[in-house]
C-alpha cells in the first residue's frame, strides 16, 4: 500500500512515521522544505491537561505521553524536556504586585510579576519544533518512507470521482492507494479539488534570542497590558540550546498561496521586541537569531479535521490543529496510520474531528488566486 501525504509539517511527518511503523510505503510531498512553516516556527510547548474539558483532551493526553516515549525511544535529540510553567502579568501602564507565595525572578522587570503556577514538570514540556518534525521524518525514512520535493496541484480520481487514484505534483500524476491532505493552512487549496470544510491561517510573529534564562527552565505565559490599554499574550520558551523563543503578536496579512512568500507585517518584530523589553529587559536587548512569521491552521469550530473525507474512497485530511499542532502531532499520526490501515482507531476516538461535522464547500464554490 502506498500513501501520499501532502505537506511536510509536523502532521505530515508524524503520519509518515506511524505509517512506516506499519510497513506502509509513505511518500511526503512537500513544496517548500520540511518544517518550513508553523511546524518549524512554533513555540513547541506541550501540556498534558490544558485541553481537559474539551473534545481535544484524549488526543492531547495521548500525544503528551507519546512525546515522552518518542524522546526516549528514537535515539535522536530535538530538545525535549519537562519544565515548569508560570503565569506572568505585566503592564506598561502600572506597577503589578507579586503574589506573595510566588516570588518573581530578579530578571523580570518591576512592571511585571508572577501570578500563577500554570504547570509543573509533571504536566508541561517542550520540544524544538523544527528539530522534532525533521527527526520524525528522518525516523520514517529509516523505515522506508521518502520525501518528494514538489507542489501538489491536484488529485487523481477514478469511477466518476468516487475513488482517489493519487495526486498531481507539478502537473505530473503520482499514483497512491490513499492520499492525506496535511498542508496546514494551505489545505484550503484542496477545496479546489474536493468538498472540504474551510481551513484558514491565523498569522503570528516570533523571535528567537541568544539568551540564557537563569535557574531551572520555566516557560512563561504573559498577560501584557500595552501603553494604549490593549492586551497581548506573549509566550516565552527558554530552550536547552541557550536560546529563548517568544511569540504572541498576531498579524493581519492574508496567507500567500506560496509558503516561501510568508513575511511579517511591517514593524511587527520591532513591536514584539519592545513588548518583551518591558517584562524581561535583558532578553529584549539580546541578539536576535531569527525573526519569524507563520500561520496556524484553524477551522470554524476550533477543533482539527482528522479523518476520512466522505464521498471519495481513499482520501483523508489531518489539519486545523491551531495552537496545539506540535503537541497533537504524534497522536494524530498514530491514529491516522491506524485509520488508513484498518479502517478504525483504538488509540484515540476521532469522531469529534470528523470533517463531516462541518459544512463543506464544493470545488466550484472556491476560488483561490493562482500561485
Ligand atoms: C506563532 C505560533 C506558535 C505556536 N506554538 C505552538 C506550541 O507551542 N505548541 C503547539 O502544540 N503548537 C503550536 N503552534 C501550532 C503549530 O505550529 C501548528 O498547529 C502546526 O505546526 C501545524 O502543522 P501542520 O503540519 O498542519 O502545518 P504546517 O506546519 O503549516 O505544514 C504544512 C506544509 O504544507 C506545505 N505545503 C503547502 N502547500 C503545499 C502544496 N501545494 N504542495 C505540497 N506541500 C505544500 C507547506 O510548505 C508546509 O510545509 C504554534 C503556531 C504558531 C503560528
Amino acid at each position: 500500500m502506498r500513501v501520499v501525504i501532502c505537506g511536510g509539517g509536523v502532521i505530515g511527518a508524524s503520519i509518515a512515521y506511524f505509517l512506516s511503523l506499519r510497513q506502509v510505503e509513505a511518500v511526503v510531498v512537500e513544496r517548500a522544505g520540511l518544517a518550513c512553516a508553523a511546524s518549524g516556527k512554533a513555540g513547541g510547548f506541550l501540556a498534558l491537561d490544558w485541553c481537559d474539558g474539551s473534545p481535544l483532551a484524549p488526543l492531547a493526553r495521548r500525544s503528551f505521553a507519546l512525546h515522552g516515549e518518542l524522546a526516549q525511544g528514537l535515539g535522536r535529540d530535538w530538545g525535549y524536556r519537562r519544565l515548569d510553567t508560570l503565569g506572568v502579568v505585566a503592564s506598561a501602564r502600572r506597577r503589578v504586585e507579586s503574589v506573595r507565595s510566588l516570588p518573581s525572578p530578579a530578571w523580570l522587570s518591576p512592571e511585571s510579576a508572577v501570578q500563577a503556577r500554570l504547570g509543573t514538570t509533571e504536566t508541561t514540556a517542550q520540544v524544538t519544533p523544527a528539530d522534532f518534525t525533521e527527526a520524525m521524518m528522518a525516523a520514517a525514512c529509516d523505515l522506508g518512507a521518502r520525501v518528494h520535493e514538489g507542489c501538489v496541484t491536484g488529485l487523481g480520481f477514478a469511477a466518476e470521482e468516487t475513488v482517489v487514484t493519487g495526486v498531481v505534483v507539478d502537473g505530473e500524476a503520482m499514483a497512491a492507494d490513499a492520499v492525506v491532505i496535511a498542508m496546514g493552512p494551505w489545505s484550503v487549496l484542496a477545496s479546489q479539488w474536493l468538498s472540504l470544510p474551510t481551513v484558514q491561517g491565523l498569522m503570528g510573529h516570533s523571535l528567537v534570542f541568544r539568551h540564557h534564562q537563569p535557574g531551572d527552565p520555566q516557560a512563561l505565559f504573559v498577560e501584557f497590558e500595552a501603553e494604549d490599554g490593549r492586551m497581548y499574550s506573549p509566550e516565552v520558551f527558554p530552550r536547552p540550546d541557550g536560546t529563548v523563543y517568544v511569540c504572541g503578536l498576531p498579524g493581519e496579512t492574508a496567507l500567500p498561496v506560496d509558503p516561501t512568500e510568508v513575511g511579517p507585517d511591517p514593524g511587527a518584530h520591532d513591536r514584539l521586541r519592545a513588548m518583551i523589553a518591558r517584562f524581561w529587559p535583558t532578553l529584549g536587548q539580546a541578539q536576535v537569531l531569527a525573526a519569524q512569521t507563520c500561520y496556524r491552521p484553524i477551522v470554524g469550530d476550533g477543533l482539527p479535521l482528522i479523518g476520512r473525507i466522505a464521498g471519495v474512497d481513499g482520501i483523508y485530511v489531518a489539519t486545523g490543529h491551531s495552537v496545539w499542532g506540535i503537541l497533537n502531532g504524534p497522536a494524530t499520526g498514530e491514529a491516522m496510520a491506524e485509520l488508513i490501515t484498518t479502517g478504525a482507531t483504538t488509540t484515540v476516538d476521532l469522531r469529534p474531528f470528523d470533517p463531516a461535522r462541518l459544512e463543506s464547500r464544493r470545488p466550484q464554490e472556491v476560488r483561490i488566486d493562482a500561485p
